[in-house]
């Protein structure tokens, strides 16, 4: 047994290349038991090698890595109580969903009716009770999703690797995915460690996440910590929609002369404010307008709520926020 505060994971100075490409550079990482994790980075940033380093299917190249406390450098991936759902799902499509529910019991030598039951319970577990016989190819991409989770939960993972799993889902469904993946880690208390490039996702899923860029972590914090205080010009512009400021322009708005963010819906249009600028675009979202104004060299987005008024492209305007919202940065 592992006490309470044993990690689900840890990296120590992990790295993993491919020849001269440092897809993983130097990653130290501890992801608490029962965390929904994520890990988010554009496209190339490691982020898979990192999920394939924790399963087993890629090794490190130097440094070390624990799942529950134990080095796992010599225990392979059918031993490490981890399963992988991968965004293609992975299913076999000329088996029923129960039998591929069940599969990963019949590897390991679990008697028909066990694991038929099992394989039940699972489809229950997410919504798809009475849908065992059906093959693959004739479910939806959401219900596909839902048998790739219960063919991974079957096997009782203390830790559940996700890498994409929404990626292939429409938005609409993919949101509605979001609450119920939410929801049944909780429900389950197991570790999820979550790939994603999507920032929306990663924010309103994740109880803590790490930002990747180019095979290092460029943050680790809670949504609120990461979103509210990037510690870098990239963490700023990666997550959400920040407006990055230059020293100069920081200055001239009332901070010190230091790269700082400024989130556009901590900004508003006024007669009088810290700055004045000229409308240069306008982008209509449904709940509300982006303005984005040129003042100096810069550009500054403000989120106008709808119902307010929108000022006219090429109008002068002044741009008001709390002193508080100007966040300085580190790098
Ligand atoms: P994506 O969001 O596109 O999946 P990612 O953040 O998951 O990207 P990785 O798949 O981890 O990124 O890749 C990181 C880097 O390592 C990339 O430059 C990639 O080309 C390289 N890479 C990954 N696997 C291999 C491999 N088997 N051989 C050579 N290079 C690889």
């Amino acid at each position: 047994m592992t006490s309470p505060a044993t990690p689900a994971v840890e990296f120590r100075a992990v790295t993993r290349h491919f020849g001269s490409v440092r897809a993983v550079d130097g990653v130290d990482l501890t992801i608490a038991e029962g965390a929904f994790f994520a890990m988010l980075g554009p496209s190339g940033s490691g982020k898979t090698t990192c999920l394939r380093l924790i399963s087993g299917f890629e090794k490190p190249t130097s440094g070390q890595i624990r799942i529950f406390g134990q080095d796992v450098s010599d225990v392979p991936p059918n031993r490490r109580n981890v399963n992988t759902v991968f965004q293609d799902y992975a299913l076999f499509p000329h088996m029923s969903v129960r039998d591929n529910v069940a599969y990963g019991l019949m590897v390991k030598g679990v008697d028909r009716k066990t694991r038929l039951d099992r394989a039940e319970e699972m489809l229950s577990l997410v919504k798809l009770p009475g849908y065992g016989d059906r093959k693959p190819g004739q479910l939806s991409g959401g219900q596909r999703q839902r048998v790739a989770l219960a063919r991974a939960l079957v096997n009782e993972p203390r830790v559940l690797l996700l890498d994409e799993p929404l990626g292939a889902l429409d938005l609409k469904l993919r949101e509605a995915m979001q609450d119920e993946l939410k929801a049944l880690q909780k429900r389950l208390g197991i570790t999820f460690v979550f790939v994603t490039h999507d920032q929306h996702e990663a924010l309103s899923m994740a109880d803590s996440l790490a930002v990747f860029s180019d095979g290092k972590i460029a943050q680790i914090g809670t949504p609120e910590e990461v979103y509210a205080r990037p510690q870098s010009r990239f963490v700023a512009d990666f997550v959400g929609s920040s407006n990055v400021l230059p020293p100069d322009l920081t200055r001239a708005l009332g901070g010190p002369a230091r790269w700082s963010s400024l989130r556009p819906e901590q900004v508003r249009i006024a007669d009088q404010g810290q700055g004045r600028g000229i409308v240069t675009s306008i982008r209509y979202l449904g709940a509300g307008s982006r303005v984005a104004l040129r003042i100096g060299e810069a550009e500054v987005a403000a989120l106008v709520p709808a119902g307010q008024t929108v000022p006219e492209q090429g109008a002068e305007v002044a741009i008001a926020f709390d002193p508080a919202a100007l966040h300085v940065m580190e790098g």
